[in-house]
């Protein structure tokens, strides 16, 4: 029964990332479903969630490694995408405590100076025009 299990699986996709990623969503929304009070949507909820959970099933024991690892490729490509514009957020976050943001008045270039220093000069480092600020 293993082996013949193991012969089965050779050759196919088998799990990745994204097919990882397609069973949380629809674990998501069977929980969402779950609190859905129309039977008319919970019922197209669990539709998406069998058509998702064949999806990833079609994806696993599929023998087109190209077409599956490029999309998950695509995927992880994103996830990295999302990751660095929260983690610069966070970064702008932890800076506004600590620094003011002034845009040049003449080029719209942003300057970054640090906070409660009163009036000061700003002097622009890509058209030198200088400005007054309250920082
Ligand atoms: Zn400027």
């Amino acid at each position: 029964m293993r082996e013949r299990f193991i012969r089965f699986m050779q050759g196919r996709y088998g799990g990745d990332q994204f097919g990882n990623f397609i069973v949380i969503v629809a674990l998501v929304l069977l929980v969402i479903a779950f609190f859905i009070p129309s039977y008319l949507v919970k019922n197209i909820f669990h539709g998406i969630v069998v058509l998702l959970l064949i999806y990833t099933y079609v994806r696993m024991f599929s023998k087109n490694h190209e077409k599956y690892a490029r999309q998950n490729q695509r995927y992880l490509k994103y996830c990295g995408k999302i990751k660095r514009v929260i983690l610069k957020k966070k970064e702008n976050a932890a800076q506004r405590k600590t620094h003011r943001i002034f845009r040049c008045p003449n080029c719209r270039q942003a300057i970054r100076v640090p906070k409660g220093k009163g009036k000061i000069a700003i002097l622009c480092p890509r058209c030198d025009t200088e400005f007054i600020r309250r920082s």
